[in-house]
C-alpha cells in the first residue's frame, strides 16, 4: 500500500463487491459453475536440487485440484461438530500450462517480488489476466511463500512457493510436504485472509469461520477453543490457519462465496472466467 496508494480504495471497493455478491449467493441468485485455472509454474534454481521435476510441479496441480474440490482424502477429518455444515466444495479446477525454468546465482530470494521480474534475475508472469503464475525457489527468513491478493498489478500477480513446501515428492520437507502451502497461497490470490484475520480475535471477512486468538501451529488438540468471545471451538483444520499441512483440510461455505466472487462479472479476476 506505501509503494500503490490506490490500493486500499481498490481493496475496500472489492469488499463491498463481496458483500454485495454473498447477499445475492444468499438469496440464491449466483450460479457459477467450475471455474478453470491455466497454471504456469517458474522454476529458479542454482542447485540440481532446485530444479525441481516435473512430477513434483505436477503433485501440487494435483493438489490444488483436490483442496479445492473437496476429493482430498483427508476431506472427511475431525472438525468440531458446530461446524460439521459449512464444509465446502470450492469448485475451482487448475490447468498446468507450461513450466519456465532459470538458473540463477542467487542463493535465496526475499518477498520483494524480485524472482518475478527479469530486469532483478526473475522470470516475468506468463498472461497474468487469465494465468495463474506460481514462482518456486528458495526464500529465506523461514518463509513458506506469499500470495499476491486480486487488485494489485498484473506485473507481480500470484504466489511464491518455498521449492522445499511445494508439492508432494521431490523436493518438498515434512510437515509441509503434502501441498498446503500452495493451497494456503492459492486461498490468498482469491481473496481469502488468515483465519485468525491477523489480529487478536480478529476478523477474517467470513461469516461462518470463528474468531481465533492468533494462528495455530503443528497440530492442535481436538476441541482447542479460543478466548475470543463466546469461547469458540477453533477452525485450525482450515487452510487459512498455519497448522501442519496434515492438519489443514477443508474451506467454508463463507470462504468458498468469497473466493468465487473474484471471478464474478466485474469482479477483480472475472478474466478468468470467460
Ligand atoms: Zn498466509
Amino acid at each position: 500500500m506505501a509503494a500503490d496508494p490506490s490500493l486500499r480504495d481498490k481493496m475496500n471497493a472489492l469488499e463491498q463487491f463481496t458483500n454485495q455478491y454473498e447477499e445475492k449467493a444468499k438469496r440464491g441468485l449466483v450460479q457459477q459453475a467450475v471455474i478453470n485455472i491455466p497454471v504456469v509454474v517458474n522454476v529458479l534454481y542454482r542447485t540440481a536440487a532446485e530444479n525441481i521435476s516435473l512430477a513434483q510441479i505436477q503433485s501440487q496441480i494435483d493438489v490444488l485440484n483436490r483442496d479445492f474440490n473437496a476429493t482430498n482424502t483427508d476431506f472427511n477429518s475431525y472438525i468440531p461438530a458446530a461446524y460439521a455444515n459449512i464444509k465446502a466444495n470450492v469448485g475451482v479446477t487448475f490447468t498446468l500450462q507450461t513450466v519456465v525454468r532459470k538458473a540463477t546465482n542467487k542463493r535465496s530470494w526475499t518477498t520483494n517480488d524480485d524472482m518475478k521480474r527479469s530486469s532483478r534475475g526473475g522470470i516475468n508472469p506468463t498472461s497474468p489476466t487469465n494465468t495463474l503464475n506460481i514462482w518456486v525457489c528458495t526464500l529465506s527468513n523461514s518463509i513458506l511463500g506469499y500470495a499476491q491478493f486480486p487488485g494489485g498489478s498484473s506485473a507481480t500477480d500470484g504466489v511464491v512457493i518455498l521449492n522445499t513446501a511445494f508439492g508432494t515428492t521431490g523436493s518438498a520437507r515434512a510437515p509441509f510436504n503434502l501441498g498446503r502451502t500452495g493451497t494456503h497461497e492459492v486461498g490468498h490470490w482469491v481473496n481469502l485472509r488468515h483465519i485468525w484475520g491477523d489480529a487478536t480475535c480478529g476478523n477474517d471477512q467470513v461469516a461462518d469461520t470463528p474468531p481465533h486468538n492468533t494462528a495455530n501451529y503443528g497440530c492442535p488438540a481436538q476441541g482447542h477453543r479460543s478466548t475470543c468471545t463466546g469461547t469458540p471451538e477453533e477452525l485450525w483444520m482450515n487452510y487459512m490457519d498455519y497448522t501442519d499441512d496434515r492438519c489443514m483440510y477443508m474451506f467454508s461455505a463463507g470462504q468458498k462465496t468469497r473466493m468465487l466472487a473474484v471471478f464474478a462479472p466485474g469482479g477483480p479476476r472475472a478474466s478468468f472466467n470467460p
